[in-house]
C-alpha cells in the first residue's frame, strides 16, 4: 500500500518509468503506456523529462495527464507537436526505453458538480477527458455530459476519439472553428436553465473563447472550470 508521506516524497524526486508501448494515433497523436513504481491515477500530472542529457533533473520537461491506470501502469495521451522541445522524444520513445518522469503534480479533473456538464478540449485535453470519462464510468456516475472536441487537423476525427475514450460517457462532436465551438456552449447554457456547466481543457485561446460564450450566454464563473495547458509563442514547463 503506498502512504499519502510515501506519494508526497515521490513525486518530488525525478525517477525511472518504463514504456511498455506506443501506438501513434491519427491527429498526431501518439498513446503511451509505462509502468512505475508509483500507482497513478487517472487526472493526475505527470511531468517528464523530453529533452537534455547528464543527470537528472537537467533538461526540459513537459506535463501530461494520466488518461488511464491500472495499478502500476499508466497511460499518456501526447500531441505530437512537431515544432516542441518534446518533439525529438516523441519521435524516440519506444518499448522497453526508461522514461524520466516526476509526479504527480497535482490533478486536473474538477469536482463532482450537478448539472450537465459540456466538456471542450482540444488534442492537448484528450488525457484529461479521457480520464475523467473513466472517472464517470468506473463510479456509475449519471450526470449528463456532453463533448466538443476542438480541432482543425482533419485527420483526428471521432474514431481517434472513441480510441481515445474506450466507452465515451455522452454524445461527442467534433468541430472544427472556434466559432462553432462558441456557439456549442451558448446553446448548452442556453438550454439547461441556469444549471450547466463547462469545463474547457487545452490551448489558452481555445478555453478563453469557451469561457467568454459561457459567460455571454449567462453562466456564472461558479459553473465554468477552465484548465489552459499551453499558449502560443510559450515553452512549456523547463
Ligand atoms: C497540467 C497540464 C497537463 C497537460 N496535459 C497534456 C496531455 O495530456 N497531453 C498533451 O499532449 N499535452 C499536455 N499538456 C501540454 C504539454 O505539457 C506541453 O505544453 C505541450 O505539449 C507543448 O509542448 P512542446 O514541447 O510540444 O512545445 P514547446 O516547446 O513547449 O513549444 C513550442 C512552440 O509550440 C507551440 N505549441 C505548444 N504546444 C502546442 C501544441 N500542442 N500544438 C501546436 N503548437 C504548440 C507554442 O506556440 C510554442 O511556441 C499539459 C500541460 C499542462 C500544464
Amino acid at each position: 500500500m503506498t502512504t499519502p508521506g510515501r506519494r508526497v516524497r515521490a513525486k518530488l524526486i525525478p525517477r525511472q518509468a518504463t514504456l511498455v508501448s506506443r501506438t501513434d494515433l491519427a491527429g498526431a497523436l501518439v498513446e503511451v503506456w509505462c509502468t512505475d513504481q508509483t500507482p497513478l491515477q487517472p487526472g493526475d500530472v505527470v511531468a517528464v523529462r523530453v529533452a537534455g542529457r547528464g543527470p537528472v533533473p537537467t533538461g526540459a520537461w513537459r506535463r501530461y495527464t494520466v488518461a488511464e491506470s491500472d495499478g502500476h501502469r499508466f497511460r499518456l495521451l501526447i500531441h505530437h507537436n512537431p515544432g516542441g522541445a518534446a518533439a525529438a522524444f516523441i519521435d524516440a520513445v519506444r518499448p522497453g526505453h526508461a522514461v524520466t518522469i516526476r509526479g504527480p503534480e497535482g490533478a486536473v479533473l474538477p469536482p463532482v458538480g450537478e448539472g450537465p456538464l459540456l466538456v471542450v478540449c482540444d488534442v492537448t485535453g484528450l488525457a484529461t477527458l479521457a480520464a475523467l470519462n473513466n472517472q464517470v464510468n468506473r463510479d456509475g456516475r449519471t450526470e449528463q455530459i456532453t463533448v466538443a472536441v476542438f480541432s482543425e487537423n482533419r485527420h483526428l476525427d471521432s474514431s481517434v476519439v472513441v480510441s481515445c475514450l474506450g466507452d465515451p460517457a455522452g454524445e461527442f462532436a467534433v468541430l472544427r472553428h472556434l466559432d462553432d465551438i462558441a456557439r456549442r456552449v451558448s446553446e448548452h447554457a442556453g438550454t439547461h436553465d441556469g444549471n450547466a456547466r463547462l469545463l474547457a481543457i487545452g490551448e489558452h485561446g481555445l478555453t478563453a473563447v469557451a469561457k467568454r460564450a459561457a459567460l455571454g450566454a449567462g453562466l456564472a464563473t461558479t459553473q465554468i472550470s477552465t484548465r489552459a495547458y499551453w499558449r502560443p509563442g510559450r515553452r512549456g514547463l523547463e
